[in-house]
């Protein structure tokens, strides 16, 4: 496994691969990695001959700095992990590989990008499509792999690649968990024993609401949800919120014609957890 770190040493490998008609699947990461990051790696080489994992903090997504600073960074025990999975390069880049200059580029994201996880971590999205772009840009990939976990992340990424004409098939993969429920994240780590005892209840508390639908309203069914996990000490609901998955939009009432997904996120003591369900 090639461990790279600058870009042009990617762009030459990626080179010499496209010579030899090989594809290309890429995983994009922060690092940290867990058994959710790794069913991405899994998939790419299932359908891919060489994938590519990048690690990198990307600065410009993060609206809160010490949420930057605590973000957990083990790079040793990654490369291992991906050692034995198999993968064939990691691009580690430095912030000022990435970012020689700042990125003035502003992207217009719509509605996608003021909702939800817009609306709390304001900036957010224009950051992750500021790296993504300088990925795709850099690693040139055939697939590239997004956990639905982050399930605005994906389609938002879904659509900027649309619309920048980007040759890039983006590949959903479903959400990894613990066997309590809780969505696995690199973020679990900064939790201590009691918060992680509870944590689990934001899935279970969605999961219940899901087989319930039929007896509330959206609007009631939402308000219970959150009434429900707020009622739990240690937890604290930011938003939840039941959307077209196409549009983001909130539904209105379970006749609305599409795939429904309910987003959450919620705050752990200090640590915010994000997490979604299929209504
Ligand atoms: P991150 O390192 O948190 O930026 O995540 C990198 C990629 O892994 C993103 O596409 C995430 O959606 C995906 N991912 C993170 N956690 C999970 C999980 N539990 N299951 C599936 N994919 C995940």
């Amino acid at each position: 496994m090639q461990i790279i770190k600058s870009k042009a040493e990617m762009t030459s490998f990626v080179e010499n691969q496209k010579r030899e008609n090989r594809t290309i699947g890429f995983v994009p990461t922060m690092g940290a990695l867990h058994e959710g990051h790794l069913a991405l790696v899994r998939e790419s080489i299932k359908s891919n001959s060489r994938t590519v994992v990048s690690i990198f903090v990307n600065p410009t997504q993060f609206n809160n700095k010490e949420d930057l600073r605590l973000y957990p960074r083990d790079e040793q025990a990654d490369f291992e992990k991906l050692r034995a999975e198999k993968c064939d390069a990691v691009f580690f880049p430095t912030v000022e590989e990435m970012y020689p200059e700042p990125d003035e580029r502003i992207f217009d994201l719509g509605s996608l990008a003021t909702v939800m996880e817009g609306e709390f971590r304001p900036g957010h999205f224009s950051g992750v499509v500021q790296i993504v772009t300088k990925l795709f840009d850099t690693v040139k990939p055939n697939r590239a792999y997004f956990g639905k976990k982050d399930f605005q992340q994906l389609t938002i990424i879904q659509h900027i690649t649309k619309q920048l004409n980007y040759n890039i098939d983006i590949v959903p993969v479903p959400t990894v968990r613990e066997k309590d429920g809780l969505a696995k994240s690199s973020r679990n780590k900064l939790l201590t024993a009691e918060q992680r005892k509870i944590a689990p209840k934001i899935f279970e508390i969605m999961s219940i609401a899901v087989l319930e639908k039929e007896k509330y309203s959206v609007q009631e069914l939402k308000n219970r949800v959150v009434s429900k996990i707020d009622a739990i000490d240690g937890l604290r609901t930011e938003y939840f919120d039941i959307v077209n998955s196409q549009t983001l939009m909130s539904i209105n009432s379970w006749n609305e014609k599409c795939e429904k997904v309910g987003c959450i996120a919620v705050y752990c003591g200090k640590v915010r957890l994000i997490d979604n369900i299929l209504f």
